[in-house]
Parts: C-alpha cells; structure tokens; sequence
C-alpha cells in the first residue's frame, strides 16, 4: 500500500495498483453481479495531478456509472489514495462510430479515437439439415444476470466437455423471450468453433415432428433416423411441442438412447418446467432427471439495461441512456419484446426523421403496449414524480412535516392520488403516513380551490399531470 500513498509524495503512482485496490474495496461494497457487469470492465489508464483515468467500453457505461456509482467511486479512490484525485474517464471508440460530437463541453469524458477492429474469428463446422445455427447467439452476446448465472454456467460446462459431464442431457426452461434459444445455440456454436469438427444438429422439437412425419410419408424413416443418429450434439428446442405427438416421442425415444449410450450430448429446452409437461412419455421425462434441469427467470432490470445496451452496441446503434432505461422498466417479462421495442423506435426515428429521445420512445411504448397494457399508475409514481417536481424525498412527503413547501407537495400528490388511482381515501391515506380519511378529502378541496385561483399553480400542476400520465 506504500505506493498508494500520496504522503510519499515524489513515488508515482501506478494507476493499475490504485485501480486493483479499489476494485478490491468495491467488490465488497456492491453486489457480485453489479461490480462484475459495471467495474470489472474499467481499465485504468494512468494517474497524475490531472487525475486518476479510467477508460470505460462506450458513453452508456460512463453515464451508468456517472449517475449510479460516482460518489461511491469518488471515496473509494480516496480511501485508497488518500487524496481527492478527480476521475477522469475516456472511452474506447469502434470504427463505424462517431460518439465524440456528443460529448457535452464541459463533461469530464476524453474520447480517444481508435479503430479496434472487431475480429471476425472464422466460423467452422459442418452444416446440415436441421442444423440452423444463429452464429450471433454466442455466450458472449449472453448477459449473464442473477436470472440465468445458473443456466449459463451449465451452458457452458456442458459446452466444454460435451457429453462428458453429468449434465445428460442439459434441460433449460423458462417464459417465452428469455433467452432460451440463444442459449442453447450458444452451445452449439461453441462447440463449432472449437475446431473438433463435432457435428451438431439443431431443431426445434416441431419442425423434428414435421421432419418425421414427411419421413415416413417418404419411407424414409431409416435415413430420418440414421441422420440423427450421426450427431455428435443434439440441441432439441421447445420440447414442449413433443406433447402428445406419441409416435415422434417414441423415435425420439430411440434416438435418445442411441446418442445417450455413446455420450453424445443432448440439450433440450422447454418453455414450462419440463416435470410438468402434460402428455410426454414418463420415460421421457426420467431421461430429464437423470441429467440437470436448470431455468431462466425473468432478468432484473439492471440486467435487462445490460442487454438491451448489450444489442445497440452490437448494431452499432446510439441510444440515449434514459431511453434505455425507460425501455427496460417498461418492458419487463420478455426480452424480445424489449429488442422488439428498441427496433420500432429505429424505424420510427429513422422514418420520421427525428432524433431518439425520450418522448417518441414514450409514444413509441405506449403504441406496442397500447390497450393490453392497463393504465398502472400506481401511487408510488405518483409519490415519485411529485417528489422529485417539489425536491422533496419520500420519507419527507409522508411524513410529519408541515412546512409550506411540503405540505403542498404532499396535498398535490394526495389529490393525484386520487385521480390517477382507484385507492379508497382510507386507503391513500394510509400511503401518506397513516393519515385520516378527512385529510385525503381536505387536500383535493383544498388543490382545486387553489387551481381557481393562482394560475402559476394551476400550470405547474398541469405540469405534473402530464409527467405523471406520460409515466405508463
Ligand atoms: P426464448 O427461446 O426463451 O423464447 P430467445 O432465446 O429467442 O428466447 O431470446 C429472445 C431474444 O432475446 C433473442 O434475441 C436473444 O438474443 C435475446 N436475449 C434473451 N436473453 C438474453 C441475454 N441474457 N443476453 C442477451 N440477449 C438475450
Ligand atoms: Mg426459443
């Protein structure tokens, strides 16, 4: 640590030293997944009078962290210097981009232009029928989160040493757009890539029962098999399909076995949890056991900003932070549905000839969610939105204060409570600090008289009502 230490005045700092030190600290200041989505990436540049320079991948990573963690990483490098060194930060430019004409002039970001070239490593393998890999769906393309840290490690693992570990066959499940297919195809190309020359075959378990059934029509279920047969790696997505097709299980079936006995992996998906497929052999479903069931739950939204900011860079696509974040609590059971979101608000800006901003991607929203979407204002946005419009935090809004300024602010928030809400008086009273029902009733007298007579109020409340209607 004696390097570290700005009393020795004269020693140079090393800007790697400092960096790892406070990497150490915030390992044990933030959650596993938020230190390895958000800090593990940072590199440190150099350190000196000017500051400590840290290089962040893009402009989105800066301003996550910017409004996230910048007094944490401010004490963290003052805990490890012992010296307010500003933090500076540059950012990595790809070729096809051009983010510096967004710097705001006075923002602490160094753009450093250079043309990283992403390497295109070649892609081998054997292609046969059935075998429609996307080779964008890779493990690196994956966001890892708290949802499917699980489900990607046993990805993995069985990727490395297919067949060779206790994960036959590998189950995955979970909703519809959660990443299962890319998943279970990032296996597959993973393996063909490795250069061993394996043959996957990947197939969906419906277009498997097509495939079988123009087989027999054919009389060719010999060779329908015998292909299957030959794999080194079967990837069978949505197994659910199986369901009650009786003579499809049963080839399957034998093909299971066949594969099974020679230590071919087999990886199936299923969008419920396997156990509970109606109408699959219970042969079938003890095969399931004996290997690893693993699922994919919905992503929080830290992950769910990780992937979508994860596809625009991928694109090559430039996103306002807010909008993504808008984007990602908005849309929050089906990442499709989220990529879905983000391409509409492209085509539209792209149609229309106007920047992505906040507002289309509202209107862009509330379009793709329209009527299915039920109006969810809930008192908490509405608690939010009159908070930070008055500068007022929540504990203060509900609670027993009665200065002008807050006793407003609470008054207004209770009266949009009231329209915005179905909640009972009682019942918004008791979201404002346990008040009586007559409070409720007093404050909305109390607003609409004032909106009479003060015209400054009545637009700031207009105002307000916007915010809070544009919210869903
Ligand atoms: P499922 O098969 O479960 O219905 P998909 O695998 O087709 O879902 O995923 C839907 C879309 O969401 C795909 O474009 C996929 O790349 C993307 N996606 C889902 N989860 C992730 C993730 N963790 N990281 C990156 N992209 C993801
Ligand atoms: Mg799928």
């Amino acid at each position: 640590m004696s390097a570290l230490n700005p009393s020795t005045g004269g020693i140079n700092l090393d800007s790697h030293a400092v960096w790892n030190s406070c990497l150490e600290q915030l390992k044990d200041r933030v959650p596993g997944q938020t230190f390895d989505t958000w800090f593990r990436p940072i590199k440190a540049i150099s350190i000196n009078s000017d500051g400590l320079f840290l290089q962040v991948p893009n402009k989105f990573f800066y301003d996550w962290i910017d409004n996230h963690y910048k007094d944490l990483l401010r004490d963290t490098v003052k805990a490890v210097t012992g010296n307010g060194y500003p933090i500076r930060y540059t950012v990595l430019l790809t070729e096809n981009t051009d983010r510096a004409s967004e710097i705001p002039p006075d923002s602490p970001l160094i753009y450093e232009p250079k043309a990283v070239s992403p390497s295109q490593t070649a892609k081998t393998g054997m292609f046969e029928r059935g075998t429609k890999i996307n080779e964008n769906y890779d493990f690196d393309s994956f966001v890892e989160g708290a949802n499917n840290q699980f489900a990607k490690a046993a990805a993995m693992a069985v990727a490395n040493a297919p067949g060779r570990t206790a994960f036959n066959p590998l189950v995955v499940y979970g909703g519809t757009g959660l990443g299962k297919t890319h998943l279970i195809q990032a296996i597959g190309n993973e393996v063909l890539q490795s250069g061993a020359k394996k043959r996957v075959a990947y197939v969906s378990s419906d277009t498997f029962t097509l495939d079988f059934i123009a087989a027999i029509q054919n009389n060719k279920t010999t060779e329908f098999s015998r292909y299957y047969r030959s794999v080194d790696m079967l990837l069978l997505d949505d197994v659910q399909f199986f369901q009650k097709k009786e003579q499809t299980q049963e080839q399957f079936f034998h093909i299971f076995n066949d594969l099974y006995q020679h230590h071919k992996q087999i990886v199936f998906s299923s969008d419920q949890q396997p156990l509970e497929l109606k109408g699959l052999h219970d042969r079938l479903l003890s095969r399931f056991q004996s290997g690893l069931i693993v699922d994919i739950q919905p992503p929080d939204l830290e992950t769910r900003i990780a992937i979508l900011h994860k596809k625009a860079t991928q694109d090559n696509l430039e996103l306002p932070y807010e909008v993504i974040e808008y984007l990602a609590t908005n849309i929050r059971n089906n990442i499709r549905e989220l990529e879905g979101a983000m391409i509409r608000l492209l085509a539209y800006s792209s149609l229309l000839k106007v920047d992505i901003d906040l507002n289309l991607t509202r209107k862009v929203l509330k379009e793709i969610l329209g009527s299915s979407h039920p109006s969810t204002i809930s008192i908490e946005i509405i608690q939010n939105i009159i908070g930070s419009s008055y500068r007022v935090n929540l504990d203060t809004l509900v609670g027993k204060g009665r200065t002008k300024e807050v006793a407003e602010a609470r008054m207004v928030a209770m009266y949009f409570a009231r329209e915005h809400t179905n909640l009972s008086l009682k019942t918004i009273g008791l979201y404002f600090g346990g008040r009586d029902h007559s409070t409720v009733v007093h404050a909305g007298k109390w607003v609409e008289n004032r909106l009479e007579s003060d015209s400054a109020f009545s637009g700031q409340v207009s105002a307000i009502r916007q915010k809070i209607e544009n919210s869903v």
